[in-house]
């Protein structure tokens, strides 16, 4: 918890200092500085301020400005992706970048197919295996296009033309994936919450599902309306498989990856920099793809080749490698979700704490642990927020361009520190205005 502490200073006004007016809170604020009271004695020209500094606890040393990391010139990045990377690994591929463990060459320069390379997707794979616990009856590929790639792929490889696709709706990208999926199979809209602004997910009661689709389509956590899946609907269908794009919420908690056909994450919030996305998927489905999809598309192609049938992001998936050896080492996903539901509390507590000043439109009990989007009651003041922010070395505070307001994106790297510094400056900020 942040404690302050108050002080006073009198200012001799001159004459180059204007009129009073021009003297405001703000102007002689920090925003970890918040301003009680001003004394202005027009008789002796002075100016009397009293100001209350809040100050990060000692119970939490890498709070705030003392925070070793941003010591070292890094800031806190709140941002949806890319997005902030664990420190550790940042500085372990600094250091084997110039000469990957005594190779002579970069991890950059070295063959896909060479025993340097081979090693680093086995092992990525293998760690990845072991986090998730997946079973040995799923495929683990990497591949690339983006998550958006993906919203293709999935009706390609897993319906024919003239099959029906369930797709349920929470945000902005289960709508597109649902819209891609309309281009090659009939996709059925089985509930979208866009009437309600995407802040909730739909009661069992509330989804028409066709019995005969051949998968149910989710978006896990709705990156921009941070809207996320506690529990997973059922698919209705005898073979009905749940499909799920986890890009913003993969490996931010164990997930029973025996409950869905499929499952797939672009790398860049989560795991590592952008180039890879991972496509789990139970190997029964894979190789009964349309006829027209491309090569490339098709997972039995990437499937048969170990994700080695063309070049693959060789540097991402080592990143990634990094990240899932870095997790393992922090106890593994049950670890970091304790970690992940602590930070998101911190941050929606001071939210629901702040008497309506910010808001979040999420219902509470579908708000999600990766993206936190919120708004100030006073929105003529959400430019100075971000830039008083991003002066405090918080930064990519701004919501995504379709829904305006804030977003504080909190992945696994996020430390707990970035997000304590972020709760004192909102309750400063919202002292000053
Ligand atoms: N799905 C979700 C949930 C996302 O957040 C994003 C990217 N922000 C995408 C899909 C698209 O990912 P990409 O840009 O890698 O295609």
């Amino acid at each position: 918890m942040a404690t302050s502490a108050t002080f006073q200073q009198t200012f001799l006004l001159n004459n180059n200092l204007g009129s009073l007016s021009s003297i405001t809170g703000t102007k002689l604020c920090t925003p970890s500085l918040c301003l009680r009271e001003k004394t202005h004695d027009s008789s002796r020209k002075t100016l009397s301020v009293t100001c209350t500094a809040v100050v990060p606890s000692s119970a939490t040393p890498r709070t705030g400005f003392s925070d070793p990391v941003q010591e070292e010139g890094r800031v806190f990045n709140f941002a949806a992706g890319p997005a902030t990377l664990p420190e550790n690994v940042i500085k372990k591929a600094q250091a084997e970048l110039y000469n990957w463990r005594g190779s002579g060459m970069s991890i950059m320069e070295v063959s896909h197919r060479g025993k340097e390379f081979t090693s680093v997707i086995q092992k990525a794979e293998s760690d990845l295996r072991e986090l998730l616990s997946i079973p040995a009856n799923y495929e683990v590929l990497f591949l690339q296009g983006g998550a958006s790639t993906q919203f293709s792929c999935l009706p390609l490889n897993l319906c024919g033309v003239e099959d029906t696709a369930d797709y349920i709706v929470t945000g902005s990208w289960g709508d597109k994936a649902f819209k891609e999926g309309q281009r090659f199979c009939k996709a059925n809209l089985a509930w979208s919450g866009k009437a309600t602004k995407y802040t909730r997910v739909p009661a069992e009661e509330e989804i028409q599902l066709n019995p005969n689709a051949k998968y149910l389509h989710i978006c896990a956590n709705e990156t921009i309306h941070g809207v996320e899946f506690k529990d997973y609907p059922t698919p209705k269908g005898d073979t009905t498989f749940l499909v799920a794009d986890m890009s913003s919420n993969f490996c931010s908690k164990p997930v029973d990856v025996s409950k869905f056909g499929l499952i797939y994450a672009g790398a860049q919030k989560n795991v590592g920099p952008a180039g890879v996305t991972i496509v789990i998927i139970r190997n029964d489905l894979i190789g009964h793809a349309q006829q027209s999809t491309p090569l490339m598309l098709d997972y039995k192609i990437h499937a048969e080749n170990k994700s080695l049938y063309n070049t693959p992001p060789c540097f991402t998936i080592y990143m990634c490698g990094l990240v899932f050896e870095d997790l393992l080492a922090q106890g593994g996903l049950n670890e970091i979700e304790k970690k992940n539901v602590q930070k998101a509390k911190i941050l929606y507590d001071a939210i629901d704490a702040s008497n309506g000043f910010y808001r979040c439109p999420v219902e509470k009990s579908v708000r999600s642990l990766m993206n936190v989007p919120f708004t100030l009651e006073k929105s003529e003041l959400e430019s100075d927020f971000i830039k008083q922010a991003a002066s405090e070395g918080m930064l990519q505070l701004k919501g995504h361009r379709s829904v305006g307001g804030m977003r504080a994106s909190i992945y696994n790297a996020m430390p707990l520190a970035g997000v304590e510094k972020l709760v004192s400056f909102m309750k400063v900020f919202q002292a000053n205005h």
